[in-house]
């Protein structure tokens, strides 16, 4: 049995501890947040507590679902059918059922047809590697033509990708639909989510104490700061706070933090780790004492809107969940070098809640109760061309008993915590033949 160190205390990691813990292993995690959770943990918004990012799960979230089931909280999900729409024009459009698409007014009844054909096209592929070779915009506009690719799929990778979507592969747009088309999958076409009671709070806590329970050690709070071998050990230091000692240690985190945590690595890993490009995001929670047009998501495709989309997330979350009041999520996706990286919390808020107030009218700026603005700048590796060829980073290093499992290495889905958790069974199973 091995002594195995996981760096990073996400779904990733925490999932992967489970997994070895299972397997016998002792296992020990270090997360250098104070909290566990990563982008799924929770923060306070005034008086009530909710997931700093928003999430929700599909019904095809096998491995997640498989999870939450096993941790006994599969009743503690609550399912919900949520509308989806468009700003476009200056207007609200509702883009919820095969009617409201017949009747979405941007786009005539030919490019209608061939936006429903590209999602058809999509939705039956079942791995993305061959779309690895062609740039988005080349793949839409063949299957969408010019003119929706125009209206509709370049303001909605803008409002994803900002200026980084002209570096993606067709998989980043085969991935969301597909995705997107499973949550639909249902004969009436409604969109239908799930939250967990509490948020992913709940999860986390009890994926906590299960972990305790099979004698997981986790250190909150203490960033590991070098992973060097020495000898038949791996040494994870962490600044002044004592190191941990393992026989393998598997690093979960983003890839420039895998390079700059081993020092160590070939001059070829490094290149590769190097090949990763992230977006990160910039996400204010706002709670506020009325609600907004109902959508869950809100696509904004005109111009000139500091943020990219609207989450309305008590169109899901039960408001009584929140007094009564409305949680929204204002995300605006940054590539690495956006000048919004060095603005103020303050700055920022001023320009998102122009931009809310711009979106509707007649919201005052009273009705906001409290707002929270987060920033991760790692968030999702870009799916750039070739990207298994050439970025996606391998689990060995040359480093023998240093692995990296990372959400870079997801790469038939766009990053969500079913591909995460999918990711930690599959590589857990992969790497327990080599640590019995
Ligand atoms: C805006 C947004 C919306 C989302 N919406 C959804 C959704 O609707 N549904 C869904 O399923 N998923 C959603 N996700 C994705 C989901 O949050 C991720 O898939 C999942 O949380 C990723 O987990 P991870 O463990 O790979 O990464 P992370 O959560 O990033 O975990 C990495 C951990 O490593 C820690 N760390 C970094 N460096 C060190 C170090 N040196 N030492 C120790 N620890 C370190 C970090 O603090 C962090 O806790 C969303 C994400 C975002 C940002």
């Amino acid at each position: 049995m091995a002594d195995v160190a996981i760096v990073g205390g996400g779904i990733l990691g925490l999932s992967l501890a489970l997994r070895l813990a299972e397997a016998g292993h002792a296992v020990q995690v270090i997360e250098g947040a104070p909290g566990l959770g990563g982008l799924a943990a929770p923060q306070a918004l005034g008086e009530f507590t909710w997931d700093r990012y928003y999430h929700v799960i599909l019904e095809s979230d096998r491995a997640l679902v498989g999870l939450i089931a096993q941790l006994g909280l599969a009743d503690r999900i609550a399912w919900g059918t949520t509308r989806t729409g468009f700003f476009t024009d200056g207007r609200f459009h509702s883009l919820s059922s095969s009617l409201d698409f017949l009747r979405f007014p941007p786009l005539s009844l030919v490019d209608k047809a061939r936006l429903a054909g590209t999602i058809l096209r999509a939705s039956r592929i079942a791995d993305g590697e061959a779309l690895e070779s062609i740039p988005v915009e080349q793949w839409l506009v063949r299957w969408s033509g010019r003119h929706t690719f125009e209206r509709i799929w370049r303001p909605l990778l803008e409002a994803k990708l900002g200026v980084n979507w002209t570096r993606v592969s067709a998989a980043f747009i085969w991935a969301i639909i597909a995705r997107m088309y499973a949550a639909r999958r249902s004969g009436a076409k409604r969109e239908r989510f799930g939250y967990l009671d509490g948020g992913y709070a709940t999860l986390l806590s009890a994926l906590r104490a299960d972990l305790e329970r099979r004698g997981v050690r986790i250190h909150t709070g203490s960033a590991a700061t070098e992973v060097r071998v020495v000898g038949a050990e791996v040494v994870v230091a962490r600044g002044a706070a004592p190191p941990v000692t393992a026989t393998q240690a598997i690093l979960t985190v983003p890839c420039p933090a895998v390079t700059r945590l081993c020092p160590a690595l070939t001059d070829a890993e490094r290149a590769r780790l190097g090949r990763v490009h992230y977006q990160g995001v910039i996400c204010a929670s706002v709670l506020l004492d009325r609600p907004l047009a109902g959508y869950y998501v809100t696509n904004i495709t005109d111009p000139g809107f500091p943020f990219t989309t609207v989450i309305e997330m008590t169109a899901l979350v039960a408001p009584a969940t929140f007094g009564g009041h409305t949680l929204a999520y204002l995300p605006r996706y940054c590539p690495a070098d956006d000048p919004w990286w060095a603005r103020s919390d303050d700055e920022i808020w001023e320009d998102l809640l122009a931009g809310l107030r711009r979106l509707y009218p007649d919201l005052p700026a009273t009705a906001v109760r409290h707002h929270v603005i987060s920033r991760a700048r790692e968030v999702q590796a870009l799916p750039t061309l070739h990207y298994r060829r050439d970025a996606v980073p391998s689990v060995e290093t040359s480093l023998g008993r240093v692995h990296v499992v990372n959400s870079a290495q997801i790469v038939n889905g766009t990053l969500n915590s079913n591909e995460s958790v999918a990711l930690a069974n599959a590589q857990a199973a992969a790497l327990l033949p080599r640590f019995a």
